[in-house]
């Protein structure tokens, strides 16, 4: 057999497809001790251990075999697989309406590469259209690639770069724009985009997956329809996240830029909404909001709603793009014992503003105090933040938090930590005054900042309020 045949199989794992005459891509029937098992044979990663065979089953799901395991391997046939995806065009309706699909990278645009093992960004956005046909029924959709990257490489210039795109199709007329994007720093994009795009007379709708679409059980599909779906026909005119509501595939929740979380590794169900109630469900059957105080829609240029020509013009001149970010901008997450060197460091290295992530109400311990009050008269700008995520800072309430404030650490209410710092980087673009800085920090933009939270947000499981009782039914005593 080749040495092609065996790819990325060594030692036992080789030596038992050279005895049973297969290799990478035959499809067989593995006699085992512990039961047969039929599959592809999948090429094997090249770091991986030697004493495994890696089968594709016809559930989709891949499985490990140990080779000292193996009775018998008959070969049934050859299957090669392919993770190509055909880029489609669609015939334009001019009664749908037109929404933008821009990629980024993340899950939502990666395969599994059997070669390394490791998950790579491979789909362009036409051929994520490609693999969701359904998209066509909702509406015109064109894509554009503009960044092929895990998420922990978006930074400011593919925040100021999707911003621009995005205003610029905004102003082309788009009815609708969707963002793929990885999951991971999701949140930190759609905050500094609620920053950088405001008053959006149409909806900006991020979306990502939590498992590579050549998955069985990737949320892709499925994540991508709901998305445009809402960019297409919602009413809600925001920067959103669109993600899995519940555990299991029944809707889809759209989250507000500003209040949104990645909250699990590895649930598809991940986002969650933090100090607020999630914007609205969306479904098969249309998109309905959860509550009455959001953005509407200003205009759609087709489908029943068609604008008028002076209604487009008022909503566009409303619109604004400040696409700018200064990454002299920091996020420090305190602990118990941390020390003033900490803070010092950045101070040194020309940080010009500091987010703090608290304990409780919003507080650091002492031995930091006098890096504080170097840091405020360095003219760098200091906020506090509170790392229990939920609630509000309140500084008045224990003499630390007064004292804190005291060295000019300026509380945030209860703007999310991450979403903190995204403004503060886009506070400091826009100016060298540390006073204005403080202000724009101060002044909610996006619903950064809220007065108060609902009575009944960190008590709502959202998104599983009936898996919830489903539960509490099933461990009843
Ligand atoms: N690491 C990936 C990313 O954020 C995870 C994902 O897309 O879900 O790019």
């Amino acid at each position: 057999m080749s040495e092609d045949c065996c790819q990325g199989y060594r030692g036992p794992g080789r030596e038992l497809l050279e005895r049973w005459r297969v290799g990478v891509w035959s499809e067989v029937r593995v006699e085992t001790e512990h039961g047969a098992f039929t599959g592809i044979v999948l090429p094997r990663s090249e770091t991986a251990d030697d004493w495994h065979l890696v089968l594709k089953l016809a559930s989709g799901y891949n499985i490990g075999l140990d080779v000292h395991a193996v009775r018998a391997i008959r070969e049934l046939g050859r299957r090669e697989a392919h993770y190509h995806i055909d880029e489609r065009s669609f015939p334009r309706d001019p009664q749908k309406p037109f929404v933008k699909l821009f990629g980024t990278g993340g899950t939502i645009a990666s395969r599994l590469d059997y070669r390394t093992g490791a998950v790579i960004p491979a789909f362009s956005p036409g051929e994520l259209y490609g693999s969701v046909p359904e998209l066509a029924e909702l509406c015109n959709l064109e894509t554009e690639q503009l960044y092929s990257v895990f998420s922990e490489n978006m930074g400011p210039a593919q925040w100021i770069g999707t911003a621009e795109a995005v205003a610029a199709q905004i102003r082309a007329g788009a009815d609708g724009i969707v963002i793929g994007h990885g999951t991971d720093t999701m949140h930190h994009t759609a905050a500094v985009l609620s920053f950088m795009l405001q008053k959006p007379p149409v909806p900006v709708v991020m979306v990502g997956s939590q498992r590579s679409s050549d998955r069985p059980s990737s949320d892709a599909p499925l994540n991508l329809f709901h998305a445009t779906k809402a960019a297409a026909e919602s009413d809600l005119a925001e920067v959103m996240v669109c993600m899995f509501g519940p555990t299991s595939d029944e809707y889809g929740l759209l989250h507000r830029g500003t209040r949104v979380r990645k909250m699990h590794a590895s649930y598809r169900s991940t986002f969650r909404t933090l100090g607020d109630t999630p914007l609205a469900m969306v479904g098969r059957e249309g998109v309905t909001p959860l509550r009455t105080t959001y953005h509407h829609r200003r205009f759609s240029t087709r489908g029943p709603e068609n604008a008028t020509e002076s209604a487009r013009v008022e909503a566009l001149a409303e619109f604004h793009c400040v696409p700018c970010f200064d990454d002299r901008a920091s996020l420090v997450y305190y602990y118990p014992g941390m020390k003033a060197d900490v803070i010092d460091a950045l101070v040194d290295s020309g940080y010009r503003g500091i987010i703090l992530a608290g304990t409780g109400l919003g507080h650091v311990n002492r031995p930091v105090y006098p890096a504080l009050k170097r840091a405020r008269d360095a003219g760098v700008a200091v906020f506090m933040t509170v790392q229990t995520l939920w609630g509000f800072t309140q500084m008045y309430v224990y003499e630390t938090g007064r004292a804190i404030m005291g060295m000019g650490v300026l509380p945030l209410a209860n703007m999310l930590p991450e979403v903190a710092y995204m403004k503060l980087g886009w506070a400091l673009g826009q100016t060298e005054d540390p006073e204005v800085v403080r202000r724009i920090m101060l002044e909610p933009v996006a619903g950064e900042i809220t007065e108060r939270e609902p009575h009944d947000g960190y008590l709502l499981y959202q998104g599983g309020l009936p898996e919830m009782d489903q539960f509490a039914m099933q461990h009843r005593k």
